[in-house]
């Protein structure tokens, strides 16, 4: 039986590691089907605390893993499948290869995965001009028009990074304001390769074999037009990586896992939450990061309190 196991290696998995490793509760830290977690997929990072010039996402996991691994925290490759928790005793994880883990205690840093707007074309065309990482997939749109659906900040950072590469970027947004922050909207709106289709959403993706544009709507006007792209870039925010914990963790409607005031306390003892699985409102690496450390010390003192 492990002392204890972090799910998740981002931001708050990973400082949750740290702290762990270093309060000696060899943690076991499972990487999940994405390792690094979302950060992996960004390009630089401007605002990670600690870090005056941009630092580039895949960096800052490989240095927070490292981190932990100084302290003898071990990262295990494992995609969690289900899970049995038992308020205050073992907590039992099913990995999708079948192999199953017990912990006394557990920490949840699964994170969030990329939302999609749920068309049939999204699934015929993925992989084929339908993505949802600029940063993994841009470079194959050299010199083609390509569409980010969005207008939140990952919307403005993957329109910006496509004009590395794309002849145009249009960025398709259904209102007329932008939920991205000043400056990324800024950046954005000042790019002579972005464009903006405002009020305007996607009914349908066209091509058979490859994207060949999108039929836009005008929410406003209802209008309907077709745009030409090669390229579809979902930026549409995410959603938390919880099903494995569906009806045996609180949940708000989104999914999003429920914590105890300030803490990282779910309503099972010896299981605790942190990062973007339980954080719908900031989201950030650093929040993130601050998440997995205030789970590290709950577990620590929880497993003091709770001796085997
Ligand atoms: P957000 O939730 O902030 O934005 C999602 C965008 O997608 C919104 O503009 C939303 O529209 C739109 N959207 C969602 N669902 C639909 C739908 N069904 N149809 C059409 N449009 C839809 O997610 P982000 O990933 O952009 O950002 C998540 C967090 O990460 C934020 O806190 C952000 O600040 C942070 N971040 C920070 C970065 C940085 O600082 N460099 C970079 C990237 C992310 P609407 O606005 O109308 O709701």
């Amino acid at each position: 039986m492990e002392s204890l196991i972090i799910v998740g290696n981002g931001p708050a998995g990973c400082t949750a590691a740290v702290y762990a490793a270093r309060a000696r509760l060899n943690p076991l830290v499972l990487t999940g089907s994405l390792p690094g977690g979302q950060l992996t997929q960004t390009t630089d990072i401007e605002n990670y605390p600690g870090f005056p010039d941009p630092i580039n996402g895949f960096e800052l996991m490989t240095l927070l893993q490292r981190q932990a691994e100084r302290f003898d925290a071990r990262f295990s490759f494992g995609t969690l499948a289900s899970a049995t928790l038992v308020p205050g005793g073992s907590q039992e994880l099913t990995l999708t290869d079948g192999v199953t883990l017990v912990a006394r205690a557990l920490i949840i840093a699964t994170g969030a995965v990329p939302r999609w707007l749920g068309l049939p074309a999204e699934e015929r065309l993925k992989g084929k001009g339908v993505t949802a990482c600029a940063t993994c997939d841009g470079a194959f749109y050299r010199d083609v028009p390509v569409v980010v659906i969005g207008g939140g900040d990952t919307a403005m950072e993957e329109a910006l990074f496509l004009t590395r590469f794309a002849s145009k970027v249009t960025v398709i947004h259904r209102r007329d304001q932008l939920r991205a922050s000043k400056i990324m909207a800024d950046r954005a709106l000042a790019h002579p390769k972005i464009e903006f289709s405002w009020n305007s959403v996607v009914e349908d993706i066209l091509g058979d074999d490859a994207v060949a544009g999108v039929r836009l709507r005008n929410v406003k006007t209802d209008v309907v037009s077709d745009l030409p792209c090669q390229g579809y870039f979902a930026a549409l925010g995410h959603v938390p990586s919880t099903a494995p914990f569906k009806g045996q963790l609180a949940m708000d409607a989104a999914g999003y896992l429920l914590v105890e005031d300030a803490s990282s306390r779910t309503g099972v003892p010896g299981v605790f939450a942190a990062g973007d699985c339980a954080d719908h409102v900031y989201r950030q690496a650093v929040t993130a990061a601050g998440m997995g450390c205030r789970a590290a010390i709950d577990a620590e003192r929880w497993l003091e309190a709770n001796p085997a």
